[in-house]
């Protein structure tokens, strides 16, 4: 750090002092971390942002000074100023970054106290999430969390430095806005100059980026705030935030060529480690097949195969069944190992969440299968399915059957499972990215299609066909957990109405909703693309949390509560009758 302004309170930081400051006079301010009462003499482990510095009191500097040492209990806030010393050999602490000296108080002024904390902040044991989050600013202040939040700052410093190095430009984009589709549902603000209508909040600025780029900035980014309201597991929030990049006149490989360099300077401040970029591209149908997910965790093999060809035609029903109907059998080599019944019992159960029925599992013994299934299948299926898993013996084979897309996601959960399980994830980092999507997918609700990325995505292929089409999207993929996604843009007002229509947005809607895109579109539209990274999760990523609340300053808890604040709260009656709006159903919270 730079060295503080030196005044009343400081003018040293604790955690910088060394054996260079001996025999210097010093001042330093900050919250008592712990207190050691020894031998007539006080010790007091002092905290600032820099870290931790001993300090010592001695009564023989005179009773006021020692009395209020004798008052000092943890997070109370003092300054104290005198000379550094070295200590003496046996007391060196190699632990502590400023354990060779400490500083002999010769003044001190006692600047706030503070009750007795909930949980302790000199450790970083684990505690309760609520209480955590209740307390947060204590909590923040725990060395764990100090590290953490310094790393994010440093992410987005870094992230913005790489980007004003390439010309990119840093803009706002509104956050009382319409809806910009991302695929969730939209908090809605109400508005009481214009009673009854309604602001959304962002998904993300979509919509606004792409008109950035038609009214010729060429190169956007901002680190935006999002807003999504759907049911929250781990990696979500109700808001997080993304850096968010457009570029004209570009292709995908300019896209993906600015996102590397910045990534691998983040990864390169955190010293994350990954192969160097260009990172490899695996095509969205190649990654469901090999690995089951289109966010594929390439850093252990396990790969999967379809082997519904060796397969058809066996005595087995149960695979008949699904192959006649379409479906396909997709199996995979878990290698040598020893399972219980019970334990092969219990990866049903990781495949039936994602809708398949059971894992069929063999062991290769004698060149052959052994177990109750081997009788259904003829020995040249066997060999044949074998040879396509790289079998020997004592190898545990695990089929799953359905319909394709079922048993590729199942089988791909079984993977991850099974790596997990046997420890087969190795040290080290991988990045891919996802090429090649479909443009469209099946959307439940409506039984139409809905776009798999976002409407405003260009398509490759033929449009009179939009089931086959692919889009031009891209996401960056590390260790099985999507950073990024972005796509290169529709930029014809003819195309983006085709699309619209291929979702089921009639002309009239899409004029409704989204007129003024393509409105934009009209004028000269370059062509354009871009990339949005998720911040929260880079973050996690880099700092090694599951979850992206442990790197959220303020974060909400899985019910989108902030217990530190209480929102969300009740409005009050004055509030929502200048909204004009009457509550259908009594606040659910206090
Ligand atoms: N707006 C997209 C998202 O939030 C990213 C992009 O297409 O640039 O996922």
């Amino acid at each position: 750090m730079q060295p503080p302004q030196a005044n009343r309170y400081r003018d040293s930081w604790c955690g910088e002092l060394g054996s260079d400051d001996v025999g210097r006079q010093v001042r330093v301010a900050g919250w008592v971390r712990r207190r050691r009462d020894h031998g007539g003499l006080i010790f007091i482990d002092l905290r600032d942002r820099s870290g931790i510095v001993q300090i010592v009191f001695h009564p023989e500097r005179g009773d006021e000074l020692f009395a209020l040492a004798e008052q000092l209990r943890p997070e109370h806030v003092i300054t104290v100023s005198g000379e550094l010393l070295a200590r003496s050999a046996e007391n060196v602490n190699s632990e502590m970054a400023t354990g060779a000296v400490e500083l002999t108080v010769a003044d001190a002024e006692a600047l706030a106290s503070s009750q007795t904390p909930p949980f302790a902040i000199d450790e970083d044991g684990p505690v309760d999430e609520m209480t955590r989050l209740r307390y947060r600013w204590l909590d923040l202040r725990r060395d764990s969390m100090q590290k953490t939040m310094i790393t994010r700052a440093l992410i987005t410093q870094t992230l913005r430095e790489q980007l004003v190095a390439r010309d990119f430009l840093e803009i706002e984009t509104p956050i009382l806005t319409r809806s910009t589709p991302e695929g969730a549902r939209d908090f809605l603000v109400p508005s009481r100059i214009n009673t009854g209508a309604w602001y959304a909040l962002p998904q993300s600025p979509q919509l606004f980026k792409q008109l950035l780029m038609m009214a010729g900035y060429e190169r956007y980014f901002q680190i935006a705030r999002c807003f999504r309201d759907e049911d929250l597991r781990a990696d979500r929030q109700p808001e997080f935030t993304q850096l968010d990049i457009e570029m004209a006149f570009v292709d995908e490989d300019q896209v993906i060529e600015v996102s590397e360099a910045a990534i691998t300077a983040v990864f390169a401040q955190t010293g994350f480690e990954t192969a160097p970029a260009p990172w490899p591209r695996i095509g969205y149908d190649e990654a469901m097949l090999r690995y089951g997910s289109d966010r594929p965790d390439l850093r252990f093999g396990l790969e999967i195969k379809d082997v519904s060809e060796q397969l058809r035609g066996s005595e087995f029903k149960v695979f008949e069944s699904v192959l006649s109907g379409g479906g396909a059998v997709r199996a995979l080599n878990a290698g040598r190992r020893e399972m219980s019944r019970s334990e092969l019992d219990s990866l049903n159960e990781v495949v039936q969440v994602h809708g398949a029925k059971a894992v069929a599992p063999i062991t290769v013994g004698d060149g052959g299968w052994t177990g109750n299934l081997a009788k259904f299948f003829s020995a040249q299926q066997i060999a044949a399915v074998n040879e396509e898993l790289g079998a020997t013996d004592g190898d545990l084979l695990c089929f799953v059957a359905d319909s394709e897309n079922v048993a590729a996601v199942a089988i791909g959960a079984l993977r991850l499972n099974l790596g997990a399980r046997f420890d087969l994830i190795p040290e080290g980092h991988c990045a891919c990215w996802v090429v090649d999507f479909p443009m469209f997918e099946a959307d439940e609700e409506s039984g139409g299609l809905t776009a798999l990325h976002h409407p405003f995505t260009a398509p490759q292929g033929d449009l009179d066909d939009p089931e086959s089409l692919r889009s031009r999207a891209y996401d960056l993929v590390v260790d099985g957990i999507e950073l990024g996604g972005g796509s290169i843009r529709i930029n014809s007002p003819d195309l983006q109405s085709r699309v619209f229509d291929a979702i089921g947005l009639d002309g009239e809607e899409a004029q409704a909703r989204f007129g003024f895109l393509l409105e934009a579109l009209e004028y000269g539209a370059p062509p354009h693309g871009g990339i949005a990274f998720g911040l929260d999760r880079i973050a996690a990523l880099v700092c090694g949390h599951d979850s992206i609340r442990d790197v959220i300053a303020f974060p909400k808890t899985a019910t989108g509560a902030d217990p530190l604040t209480g929102a969300p709260a009740a409005a009050d009656e004055r509030q929502l009758r200048d909204l004009g709006i009457k509550p259908h159903v009594p606040p659910a919270v206090g």
